[in-house]
């Protein structure tokens, strides 16, 4: 296999880089890439992506990409493992979220076949086609490695299959299971996304694995693994731990995945999805009342609204049941911002027509345009 310049050997941990684009000031804009292939060279053996650090200040991820690269992992694995542990040098370079070229979420470019646009496309959504190309003709799974809030717990985010012109429901089906299958076999806690209807307008089917997903059709999710900047010790351990159980049940590495190895356990029995939840009604000084991992009922009080004098103004209870995956950055509350981040009761499915209307009693779409993960 070749991406890039990164020639795979069997039995061998190469390395080279991926040219994205050629930057005003003379140089391309290259991506690290490494490919471990196994002794065998087998070409029936499963091929696993890892991708990182599209975030560019999200760095646990990147660290995670780096270390389950080791030089071994060739004579381990049947089958190939390729790995990009940061796709937005940009946003590295400057320690930042976004690339500095139009600084937009680079990771809502990917291509998705039913958004048109009048304007030609962005660099970034130029750099996105071209990684994008490279892993859909050759990826059968995808794990892309992220980190989410200040303080955030790390958790699982899994997309909802879409079905429509494209994909059947049965094929959606299929490709709900396989990916049910590498999602509980990483280890962490799973949220489901945002419905249908909220996905799309946030351009989530145009994230890395969002369109591996649902454009491509390859088993694929995200990892939050912590919180924004500094690599985390402790959740970059269990995360090398999360990739290997999925090269476990890809058949890539011998023996069974053991997920309990991995944690946290999840706060709550229950199917949830992610809600950027509950908003500030009034503006003011947010204080929390809950943190990461706390299990929260429906009224129970997320933040108070303070003065800037300390007093209180209004309190702001959660609609839902669920739990704390993280809190918003900063205590400034403008009129209708977000609070917090949260898992909260899922009935929805996760197998869903492409152009659903919100109609199995979902309230109104509860997100704000900023994402954070
Ligand atoms: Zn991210």
């Amino acid at each position: 296999m070749q991406i890039g310049t990164a020639e795979s050997e069997p039995g061998e941990l190469v390395t080279g880089w991926l040219d994205v684009t050629d930057l005003p000031t003379g140089t391309p804009e290259r991506l690290p890439v490494l490919i471990a292939e196994g002794e065998e060279s087998d070409e029936e053996g499963p091929t696993l992506w890892i991708t990182a650090a599209i975030h560019g200040n999200e760095v646990t991820g990147l660290a995670v990409a780096q270390d389950v690269m080791t030089d071994e992992l060739a004579g381990e694995i049947r089958g190939t493992v390729v790995c990009i542990p940061n796709l937005n040098p940009a946003g590295l370079r400057r320690n930042s979220r976004t690339s500095y070229y139009d600084d937009e979420d680079p990771n809502r470019y990917f291509p998705d076949p039913d958004a048109e646009s009048a304007r030609p496309p962005s660099v970034q959504q130029l750099i996105d086609e071209r990684v994008f190309e490279a892993f859909a003709d050759s990826a059968d799974a995808l794990v892309d490695l992220h980190t989410a809030h200040v303080g955030s717990m790390p958790f699982l985010i899994r997309d909802r299959v879409l079905y429509g012109e494209k994909r059947s429901e049965d094929d959606a089906h299929e490709l709900a299971d396989d990916l049910e299958a590498i999602v509980d076999a990483f280890g962490m806690p799973v949220v489901n996304e945002y419905a249908a209807a909220e996905y799309t307008e946030q351009s989530l089917q145009r994230s890395t694995a969002g369109a591996a997903l649902n454009n491509a059709g390859i088993p694929a999710f995200t990892a939050e693994l912590g919180g924004h900047n500094i690599v985390e010790e402790g959740v970059r351990e269990a995360a090398i731990t999360g990739v290997r159980n999925v090269m476990r049940q890809l058949d890539l590495l011998p023996g069974e995945p053991d997920p309990g190895a991995v944690g946290p356990d999840a706060p709550v029995d229950f199917p949830v999805k992610r809600a950027v939840h509950p908003h500030a009604d009034e503006p003011g000084i947010a204080r929390h009342r809950v943190e990461p991992g706390d299990v929260v009922s429906e009224g129970d009080v997320i933040a108070e609204i303070c003065t800037p004098h300390g007093d209180r103004k209004t309190t702001v209870e959660s609609e839902h049941d669920g739990y704390v995956l993280g809190r918003m950055h900063g205590v400034a509350a403008y009129e209708n911002d977000p609070l917090a981040s949260m898992a909260v009761r899922d009935d929805g499915e996760l197998v869903v027509p492409r152009d659903a209307e919100e109609g199995d009693g979902e309230e109104e779409a509860d997100g704000d345009g900023e994402g954070d993960d």
